[in-house]
């Protein structure tokens, strides 16, 4: 990957996106459909590039078990790794999680496993780089780990999951994990409670990583409270394609989203870093129709309205009743097993052990909920506001 100077992408009058009916996580299933998929844009060859060193890049958020569809999956990650071989590429596992590093996590999800059978590394992102990009058009600084610079290509392994504040996490908030742990903190008290102006640092962070491939795990799905305390959802799908908005874009069109809602989409409307008009996306593949649901839950951070007036009003309420009224994120003391990981990953030092017990400051939180996607025992709850 180049550094600095980096280019805004030229959009190509249509982007390209596979998706692909797979009902369980047979690899060898997989693996041919990733090939069928990889087919429709270039061929293997060119693909990967005989010697070419390939991250892998999985959702690595909690360590947790593949039951619970919190993380990529395993056996998508042995699916792209096999394809990565056999064009003669060297693949490597990688992330930098909110909490322990990528080596800790693979224990628990599974990828040591894959690892060890064909004989690849797993990579811990942990020494940041503080690059400068003078072409980004609003974020011109970012701490992206030093060894990402030092592969040819990345693969961007996302899961399909729904996100507090950024509604969904798909293929463009995957890449956030390529900022070094705790400059991902930093991040979040610059953007503070703007989740547009965060989706822009995402797409920003998008355009400089630059992944070749983006491979979306919807085979199960989390719907609800996600992305790691909602509830598993069976989709059927794979979704891929080189242009991460557009797989995104495809995916809510999939599962009835409106994308005007989704902070990504309005960030790339300003941002055109990729394609977000699906009239311009074409889908190749699945009769997508048959994949279509009409009743996937959002999460209970997204209002039923988004008129301008409401806005106005939460932002009243919020300067008036001390943000008394919103939505907003609680600890439940019965399930709180006191690890204080939500202490330490709160950007905005919100949260504090008062007589052990774990409590958030309403008048400190931002709503980043970064707590929320921390806790591994489900105890920071989302409570609905009156507006
Ligand atoms: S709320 Fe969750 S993350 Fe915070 S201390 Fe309790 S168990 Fe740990
Ligand atoms: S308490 Fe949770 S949601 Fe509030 S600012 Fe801290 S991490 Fe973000």
């Amino acid at each position: 990957m180049e550094q600095q100077n980096v280019k805004m992408k030229d959009l190509t009058p249509f982007s390209k996106v596979f998706v692909t009916k797979c009902t369980d996580y047979d690899v060898n299933n997989i693996y041919s459909n990733l090939k069928k998929s990889i087919g429709c844009f270039d061929d293997l060859s060119s693909f990967i590039k005989k010697g070419e060193k390939v991250l892998l890049k999985p959702n690595m958020i909690i360590g947790k078990k593949p039951e619970f569809h919190v993380n990529t999956h395993p056996a998508i990650v042995e699916s792209i790794a096999k394809v990565v071989l056999e064009c003669g590429g060297i693949p490597e596992i990688g992330d930098s999680p909110q909490r322990g590093t990528a080596t800790e996590l693979s224990r628990i999800i599974g990828y040591d496993k894959i690892a060890s059978k064909l004989n690849i590394k797993i990579v811990d992102f942990t020494e940041p780089r503080i690059s400068f990009y003078k072409d980004s058009k609003i974020y011109k600084k970012f701490e992206i780990d030093k060894k990402i610079f030092g592969y040819d290509k990345i693969i961007n392994l996302a899961k399909l999951k729904t996100h507090a504040s950024a509604i969904v996490s798909l293929s463009i908030k995957n890449i956030f994990g390529v900022i070094s742990g705790p400059y991902k903190i930093e991040k979040h008290l610059n953007c503070r409670d703007n989740t547009e102006l965060f989706a822009t640092m995402l797409l920003e962070l998008y355009n400089i990583v630059k992944p070749s491939f983006n491979i979306v795990d919807g085979i199960y799905g989390m719907e609800g409270d996600g992305p790691t305390d909602g509830v598993p959802r069976k989709l059927n799908m794979l979704i891929c394609g080189n242009d991460g908005i557009a797989v995104d874009r495809v995916i809510c069109e999939l599962l009835g989203i409106d994308h005007n809602i989704v902070p990504i989409f309005k960030a790339n409307k300003k941002l055109k870093i990729g394609e977000d008009n699906i009239k311009n996306i074409e889908i190749l593949n699945e009769n997508i129709d048959d994949l279509k649901v009409s009743d996937f839950k959002l999460p209970t951070t997204v209002s039923k309205e988004s008129a301008l007036p409401i806005k106005l009003l939460k932002r009243i309420v919020k300067s008036v009743l001390n943000d008394y009224f919103l939505t907003r994120p609680v600890i439940s003391q019965q399930l709180c097993k006191k690890c204080f990981k939500c202490i330490k990953v709160c950007p905005f030092n919100a949260i504090s052990n008062k007589n052990n017990l774990v409590k958030i400051d309403k008048k400190k939180c931002m709503r980043c909920y970064c707590c929320h996607e921390t806790c591994e025992y489900g105890a920071i709850k989302i409570k609905k506001g009156l507006i």
